[in-house]
């Protein structure tokens, strides 16, 4: 029998049911776990469809959160790169099988069998599914915690362990770097944060959006050009000249719109997950080697790259901070887009909470 510690969280019994406060059990730090004290919680778009079963398959009751940054309050034995005091993050896995081609490669998050999500996966430890980071504390085997640099607020840091690497991943995989025009599809949680990260990697980058409100704020986070992407004329004149281009949007869109502003062996990656599927016509691809790809997350090692990235250029994410018991009315303004860009729970909130 492993010991468990009792842990206050924010979560839901139910698909229709607000979160609202349910007490869960961590593990004991094992000898490679470390146990850390939340601090701060992004909130990201996968939190709200996993609380409402949008993507079938939530197992209840569910604790969302892989955003995480915290303070090391306890170390297991044979714990070797973290302290206590060490101010750490952990992201959207907390685990993977570790012997597939895929994790020795540093490619976790594609893990044969399947990593171990954050929560709504099966815990390893205890006979339940895991739980994420609306909650007081998390324990996580320490080759699952990631560093956080100290120049960063961490708040603002938070959202990076999802909506950073989600982004830096794939611009890194497609070699953005100076010399190149790249493009950001959709400025929210996850467009604005490629935007900053293409734009310190060296690109010139221009940014698309559907509402022209959305241009001063496009141009401050650091795009170089914005382009609406409803005026066809403004579309036009980008036709075959951007190298990489970086798809955040969720919703349905026009997918060959974009291919076509591709140069020959453009690439255009997919980080949004429209519910539906897009039609591609192959004319778009053949008639310029284009690579129509998609990516998710990162790595560990990566995630950990990315940070020291983000540490050394300055870029966190712009936030809006919340009370825990402010995430219901959050959720609904997020799936409206109305935040800019990222709310995080500030989880004091919930430990003052009775
Ligand atoms: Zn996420
Ligand atoms: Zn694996």
């Amino acid at each position: 029998m492993i010991e468990t510690i009792s842990t206050k969280a924010y979560g839901t019994e139910a698909a229709e049911a607000p979160l609202d406060q349910l007490g869960i059990e961590r593990r004991k730090p094992t000898a490679h776990d470390v146990e850390i004290d939340i601090l701060f919680c992004g909130v990201c778009h996968s939190d709200v469809h996993t609380a409402r079963n949008e993507w079938p398959g939530t197992l209840y009751p569910c604790v969302p959160g892989h955003e995480i940054v915290g303070k090391i309050v306890s170390v297991g034995g044979h714990v070797s790169k973290f302290k206590v005091g060490d101010v750490v993050g952990v992201g959207c896995m907390v685990d993977s099988c570790r012997e597939c081609q895929y994790c020795n490669e540093g490619l976790e998050q594609y893990c044969e069998p399947g990593m171990t999500g954050t929560y709504n996966a099966p815990d390893k430890h205890l006979n339940t599914h895991t739980f994420g980071g609306y909650s007081e504390r998390i324990v996580v085997d320490e080759n699952f915690v990631l560093s956080i640099p100290d120049n960063l607020d961490l708040a603002a840091a938070a959202p990076l362990l999802c909506a950073g690497i989600t982004t830096y991943s794939p611009l890194k995989h497609w070699n953005v770097g100076p010399g190149q025009k790249v493009g950001v599809v959709g400025i929210g949680g996850l467009g604005h944060m490629g935007i900053k990260i293409a734009k310190a990697m060296g690109a010139e980058v221009v940014a698309f959006t559907t509402s022209e409100s959305k241009f001063a704020e496009a141009k401050r986070l650091g795009a170089d050009e914005v382009v609406l992407s409803k005026d066809k004329e403004q579309m036009a004149a980008y036709r075959g000249k951007l190298h990489f281009i970086l798809d955040a949007v969720s919703a349905e869109h026009d997918i060959n719109a974009y291919i076509s502003l591709l140069r020959v062996d453009g690439s255009l990656a997919l980080v949004g997950a429209p519910e539906q599927p897009l039609p591609v016509a192959a004319f778009s691809l053949i008639t310029g080697r284009k690579s129509f790809a998609g990516s998710m997350i990162g790595g560990i090692a990566e995630t950990q790259e990315m940070l020291d990235f983000c540490g050394e250029h300055n870029i966190t994410a712009d936030i809006e901070m919340i009370d825990v018991q402010q995430i219901n009315e959050a959720y609904d303004r997020m799936v409206k887009g109305d935040v800019k860009y990222r709310f995080v729970i500030d989880m004091a909130s919930l430990k003052e909470e009775k």
